[in-house]
């Protein structure tokens, strides 16, 4: 598909990551892990809203057995001694022993998955890896890099692929960087 600069709200996006390379780079990541777990089981835990259209692509390439359970996290006020309280919402399944792959569509920060690390881990998982569509290496400050990543990316801002700008432009099927 020729693909053409796009507007999202007040923001013009240029295209940078086709269908084609990032159909490509999930084959990658889905030969690594079904190498990597060859004889267990996994437990795919995606965080939505961003990872959605990744994991259905991922998933169909791995051939392990496996679970799939889809999550949020929550931030919310506490008492003052507690202050902002994480959780996790959606999780319906035990993690306890088993090996936890978790999907995101973009590490940046990394400060959200280090939250949703920090709350499996009090559930005793056996093993906790993190697959990304985008590693953002230059903005990261986290505990967990992703072990499984498509590609690295500058630290500017990208639509497309699950990925939105103010809700819209989840649905594109490749990736846009915006205009500078
Ligand atoms: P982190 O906690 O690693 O800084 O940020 C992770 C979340 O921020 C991602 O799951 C994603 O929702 C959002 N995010 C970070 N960078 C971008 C970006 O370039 N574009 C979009 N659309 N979202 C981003």
């Amino acid at each position: 598909m020729y693909m053409e600069e796009i507007n999202l709200h007040d923001k013009a996006f240029v295209p940078y990551l086709t269908e084609v390379e990032i159909q490509n780079a999930i084959c990658d990541i889905a030969t690594q892990i079904n190498a990597a777990y060859e004889g267990k089981e996994v437990l795919f835990l995606s965080v939505l809203n961003g990872a959605f259209m990744f994991t259905s692509d991922l998933m169909k390439k791995i051939t392990l057995p496996c679970e799939i359970s889809f999550i949020k996290v929550s931030s919310y006020l506490g008492t003052e001694s507690t202050g902002r309280v994480d959780e996790l919402i959606g999780l319906n399944t035990s993690v306890s022993g088993k090996h936890v792959i978790i999907i995101e569509d973009i590490v940046d920060t990394g400060i959200t998955i280090d939250k949703v690390i920090k709350l499996l881990e009090m559930q005793n998982p056996a093993t906790i890896e993190v697959c990304a569509t985008l590693f953002k290496k230059v903005a990261y400050q986290g505990q967990h890099p992703p072990r499984y990543f498509g590609f690295e990316i500058p630290n500017k801002f990208v639509v497309g692929y699950g990925l939105d700008y103010d809700q819209l432009g989840r649905n594109l099927p490749a990736i846009y960087q915006v205009k500078n």
